[in-house]
């Protein structure tokens, strides 16, 4: 399942979201429409991804949507009650597959043990008719639909170094379109830390900080921050094969996120701290520190410095 971190003190994590809204517990299930992603096919698609690197081991995208809908809440029934629909893989409601996308998440919004969808989502692929369909999905099942737009940075430089395919500008103009007029649409996005915006460089932490500071003032309702990951079959690991750049260390990842939550505007959810590729595709950077205790570790410096989300904002 997609790990919800527990933290109920520091920041606003998921799981904190899942108490104040539901009186059981619940989960992501993921699924594989099997669409791909269309950036990929047709603009070449961004330079960190690896559509398999997240993919999650429990899915066995052989079977039809339903079939995996089914077997993820039965793995799931020990620990959770409920669960949303996690269409998470490629971009499930680009033009030419959403209506098929929309025809199953029909079907998966109607299971009782579902309490929401949740699609991977680009802001130059997502058009009107397919967000007026969800939000009178969500609207008339009283269930919730979320986008999980990426955006990863919020500096064009670094949007064409890394083959984004759209500009911070136009996002900024999907997000606000969809909080004025789809109302029951939850948007969230990812950011990554550590990109490099030109051959060989990468972002200062000022400019990663610019990204935090914007976002605080859009009509997101969650973030997922990820530390940049360069794994096999993706447009960086080849560069990074011919020409190695920086990447994050884990000690100053710890600092940088720590910093990152102080700046935080406290009404976003932040639904992940760290990235978390599958490690036989991982190039770099080698932590050799599991993701749980690098959380722990993330906590414990919270602790200490006595960060809460948004301490650092000033009104
Ligand atoms: S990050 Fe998303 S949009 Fe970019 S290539 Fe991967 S699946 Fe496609």
């Amino acid at each position: 399942m997609d790990e919800i971190i527990i933290c109920e003190k520091r920041y606003f994590s998921f799981a904190d979201y899942i108490k104040t809204r539901f009186p059981y517990k619940v989960c992501k299930v993921s699924i594989d429409t099997n669409f791909g992603c269309a950036h990929k096919e047709h603009g070449g698609g961004c330079a960190f991804c690896s559509l398999l690197s997240y993919r999650p081991s429990y899915i066995d995208h052989t079977k039809e949507v339903e079939e995996q809908w089914l077997k993820g809440c039965d793995n799931a029934r020990k620990r959770y009650k409920k669960y949303y629909a996690y269409f998470q893989m490629g971009t499930p409601l680009e033009s030419n597959v959403s209506a098929d996308s929309l025809l199953t998440a029909r079907k998966l919004i109607n299971y009782d043990e579902c309490v929401g969808l949740m699609f991977g989502a680009r802001s130059d692929m997502t058009e009107k008719s397919v967000l007026q369909e969800l939000n009178t999905l969500a609207g008339d099942t009283g269930k919730e639909v979320w986008l999980e737009m990426g955006i990863q940075s919020t500096h064009d430089e670094t949007l064409n170094y890394i083959n984004r395919g759209h500009s911070y500008n136009s996002f900024v103009s999907k997000v606000n379109e969809i909080h004025d007029t789809y109302k029951n649409i939850f948007v969230s996005t990812h950011v990554i830390f550590g990109l490099p915006k030109a051959e060989g460089v990468i972002e200062s932490e000022s400019e990663m900080i610019e990204t935090i500071l914007r976002l605080n003032k859009l009509p997101i309702k969650a973030v997922k921050y990820h530390h940049l990951q360069i794994v096999e079959n993706s447009l960086l690991a080849d560069i990074y094969k011919k020409s190695p750049f920086e990447t994050l260390k884990e000690a100053y990842y710890i600092e940088l996120i720590c910093k990152v939550v102080s700046l935080t505007n406290p009404n976003i959810i932040i639904a992940r701290l760290l990235g978390d590729s599958h490690f036989n595709t991982l190039i770099a950077p080698i932590w050799g520190t599991n993701k749980s205790k690098i959380i722990s570790k993330i906590n414990k410096s919270l602790e200490e410095g006595n960060i809460f989300q948004g301490c650092l904002l000033s009104n």
